[in-house]
């Protein structure tokens, strides 16, 4: 396997910079997932990493290879992009298969590497069916197998799943995370959905507008978000009013920084909760909506400012009714400091 790492990447088509000196590391044997809006940049720079797109400026190394001149095919890269097609008339047995044929291993070795492949995806035994003889699940795993077949040094994948239905893409995710896990490939995952990357992966890098805004592990970025996108994208944030505006600041907080907190870090009481350490701020409860095993409460605090809270249903209140007074509290240490100067590119 190998480690992966651009550097000072640009891409421009016309006035588009699609990429904007982006500087990334993916460690390696890492599930990397690269989020952000449509049209941030992701596709181009799994491209680029490929070899489908060459950059205008900057470096991308595979292992301690540069490869900006290096061609696809000699890149030893897996994909699976989001409008990935297996060959119709072919069976999946030869889906699978076909890398190895480009590279004319023979016929034995050809057999051995797909029935690994298949039953590493779980699915021996289905390669003499044809695609279409295969459910969306299945004919998914057939195009990882095809992807991963030829033990190739980094996986690239464009929103794989984002054409599965939500119960067969969170069934797949763990699979995808299995396998990767169990081959210890080097994987770089495109999504537009947050949760799965903040499930699936070891680091998250969120891109905006070309340029990378932050990247980490999953929990940091989560709980330090760099600048307003991140921190809104990523999750639900209820913005605070100012430093200083009534509500107790973590320590070093700078006037100016925009403090805010997740609805999950929120407990909703009757009475004024006591103790230090804690934030907290009294609000009228003006929805209440079930989902299941949570809750999701809607509080209208004193400066008219709305605070979204999400809290297993157990935990709140036995009778609360919509209209009556609550307090809100939350550890201080769980309010999001962030940066004054960090949400300029957040307008
Ligand atoms: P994402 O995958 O995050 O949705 P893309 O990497 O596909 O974003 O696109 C980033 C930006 O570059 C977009 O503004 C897109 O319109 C532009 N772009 C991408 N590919 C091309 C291309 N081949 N020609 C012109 N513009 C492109
Ligand atoms: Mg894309």
């Amino acid at each position: 396997m190998a480690r992966v790492s651009v550097e000072g990447i640009v891409k421009r088509y016309g006035t588009v910079a699609a990429l904007d000196e982006v500087s990334l590391d993916f460690e390696d044997g890492g599930l990397f997932a690269l989020l952000g809006p449509s049209g941030s940049g992701k596709t181009t720079l799994l491209r680029a990493i490929a070899g489908f797109v060459f950059p205008d400026r900057g470096r991308i190394r595979i292992g301690d290879q540069p490869v900006e001149r290096v061609p696809v095919e000699k890149r030893d890269i897996g994909m699976m992009f989001q409008n990935y097609a297996l060959f119709p008339n072919m069976s999946v047995a030869d889906n699978v298969g076909f890398g190895l044929r480009v590279r004319k291993v023979g016929a034995a070795e050809e057999r051995r590497r797909v029935g690994e492949a298949l039953e590493l995806v779980q699915l021996e035994g289905f390669g003499g069916r044809k695609p279409h003889e295969l459910s969306g699940g299945q004919r998914q795993r057939v195009a990882l197998a095809r992807a991963i077949v030829t033990n190739p040094r980094v996986l690239l994948l464009d929103e794989p799943l984002s054409a599965l239905d939500k119960a067969l893409r969170v069934d797949m995710q763990f699979e995808l995370r299995r396998i990767q896990r169990e081959i210890g490939i080097t994987t770089i995952l495109v999504t537009h959905d947050q949760e799965e990357a903040l499930t699936l992966s070891d680091r998250i890098g969120i891109l905006r507008d070309g340029r990378l805004v932050q990247a980490g592990p999953p929990r940091e970025v989560y709980d330090a978000p760099a600048d307003l996108f991140a921190a809104t994208f990523l999750g639900e944030a209820n913005i605070l009013p100012g430093v200083g505006a009534g509500l107790v600041a973590p320590e070093g907080a700078a006037p100016g920084a925009v403090l805010a907190v997740r609805p999950e870090a929120i407990a909703m009481t009757r009475t004024e909760p006591e103790g230090a350490g804690l934030s907290r701020c009294a609000g009228v409860l003006e929805r209440r909506v079930f989902a299941g095993a949570m809750a999701t409460c809607l509080v209208r605090r004193e400066d008219g400012g709305e605070m979204k809270v999400v809290s297993r249903d157990q935990d709140i209140p036995a009778g609360l009714a919509e209209g009556e007074l609550v307090w809100l509290s939350w550890p201080v240490e769980k309010t999001l400091v962030i940066p004054a100067g960090a949400q300029a590119g957040a307008g």
